[in-house]
């Protein structure tokens, strides 16, 4: 059975203002970059809560029309990503239902570990499931919860499941935002100008609709939305932080601070720390664009090495990644990525990338740098070996699909036809994210699993 399917999304809620499923939607065009396949919101005038969902990108699903039914003061959005394109657009978001207590739309971020047994559970007790989405365990939960109200039904279904989650509830009254105690996923809270309120996976969405940063929703920790009151806090959990490290690496969005910490800074700290701890000679550095920019100009900075785009990167392309066959995947990398032959023609160029995951994107990079003339090419990459597939929201490959789990570095350099390539060590990442302890989770490259 496929599940799992809301890996790497944004999600997004807005909380007493008129035009909340305008702010929902324009949160979502800033939140695009965390999922490009599906994008839905939900909105409650009070009576009654209204969806839209379809497949593609959000620019696409709505228009000014679906807008105006989207009518009330509270809406909640997501955007989907997920790896195997499952057609359906029953596994798009917010997943609606009506329960016993009346309407009810969630959205989800991350990636429940225990989603197949809970879910094997309900069914036996004769729940009917309507898609693949372990998103649609929660709804089961509350409506079966025995609890009175949906607060507490709440409460009663978080702690059934386990693994990853950024969540937020709309009922007809009420928004809900809430994050698991490992705070994994990003959820940060902040205001509106009109005195709403705003949750979102990324703070770029807060500067898109003029909204101030308040503080990230703490790891275990449930808010309440409620007309007239301020948000109320619970601490359903004991908070146990393990921040997924890659949304500094590769997910968040560089204008974001999420975890606390700016992402740009973060990037930029890594290429510092690159040029540091692998330095080599060389002509130029170039990023691999659009996610090696920081830490190339990191890099540079440090290294004192000018700085050049030399891949020029076609925007109307989306991601490579999430094209399932190999023959797909290489065709996406050439149309979105194209030299600038004359900046690398005859030069010793440094390429930047954020990370290597299958080596598609370098191997085909390194051969098209030198195409274009580049005398040599050194790989650099601002993060470790990815080893580990992620079981908590990021969509990395299974183990034998990662480049890093089955060949040395010597391997895969050879494998992209480098000149040299080097990657940035575990200590050097969590230097650059200024992590004094192990509050984050590094699964990905060292293959230590929390839950
Ligand atoms: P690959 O060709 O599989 O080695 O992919 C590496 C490229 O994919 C790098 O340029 C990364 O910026 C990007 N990347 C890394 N992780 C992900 C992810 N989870 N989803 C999409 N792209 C990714």
């Amino acid at each position: 059975m496929r599940e799992n399917m809301n890996e790497k999304c944004a999600v997004v809620g807005i909380f007493g203002h008129e035009e909340a499923s305008k702010l929902a939607y324009f949160s979502l065009h800033s939140l695009q970059h965390r999922g490009q396949e599906a994008a839905g919101i939900s909105s409650s005038d009070g009576e009654k809560l209204h969806t839209i969902k379809d497949r593609g990108l959000v620019m696409s699903v709505f228009n000014e029309e679906k807008l105006s039914t989207l009518s009330g003061s509270s809406a909640i959005g997501h955007t989907r990503y997920s790896t195997a394109g499952n057609d359906s657009i029953l596994d798009a978001q917010p997943v609606f239902a009506r329960y016993d207590l009346g309407e009810m739309a969630i959205v989800h971020n991350g990636n429940l570990t225990n989603a197949e047994e809970v879910r094997a559970r309900l069914i036996k007790r004769g729940a009917i499931f309507q898609t693949f989405m372990d998103t649609e365990n929660l709804i089961h939960l509350i409506a079966k919860s025995e609890q009175d109200k949906l607060l507490d039904r709440i409460i009663d279904a978080v702690q059934k499941i386990e693994g990853a989650f950024s969540l937020v509830f709309l009922s007809r009254t009420k928004m809900f935002a809430m994050r698991d105690r490992f705070g994994f996923r990003p959820l940060s809270l902040g205001r509106l100008p009109n005195g709403g309120y705003i949750v979102a996976s990324e703070t770029c969405a807060f500067d898109l609709v003029g909204a101030t940063f308040v503080r990230d929703v703490e790891p275990g920790e449930l808010l309440i939305f409620e007309e007239g009151k301020a948000p109320q806090s619970i601490k359903v959990f004991e908070p146990t932080p393990k921040h997924c490290i890659f949304e500094y690496v590769y997910f968040a969005r560089p204008d974001s601070s999420v975890f606390g910490q700016s992402v740009y800074e973060s990037r930029k700290n890594m290429g510092k720390e690159l040029a540091n701890i692998q330095p080599i000679e060389a002509d130029l550095v170039i990023p691999v664009p659009d996610g090696g920019v920081p830490a190339a100009i990191g890099y540079a900075q440090e290294s004192g090495i000018p700085y050049e785009m030399g891949i020029m990167r076609n925007h109307y392309i989306g991601r490579t990644f999430i094209e399932p066959t190999q023959e797909m995947r290489d065709l996406k990398v050439k149309m979105k990525l194209s030299p600038m032959t004359d900046i690398i023609k005859g030069k010793k160029v440094i390429v930047i990338d954020d990370s290597i995951v299958r080596g598609t994107t370098s191997r085909r990079i390194v051969r098209m740098l030198k195409e274009a003339g580049a005398s040599e090419v050194h790989m650099r990459v601002s993060s470790p070996p990815t080893t580990d597939p992620c079981f908590y929201g990021v969509d990395t490959p299974s183990k034998e699909n990662l480049i890093a789990a089955n060949m040395g570095v010597q391997e895969i350099c050879d494998y992209i036809e480098a000149d040299s390539l080097a990657y940035l060590d575990e200590a050097s990442l969590l230097r650059s994210v200024n992590a004094s302890d192990d509050t984050y989770c590094t699964a990905c490259f060292t293959g230590k699993y929390i839950v």
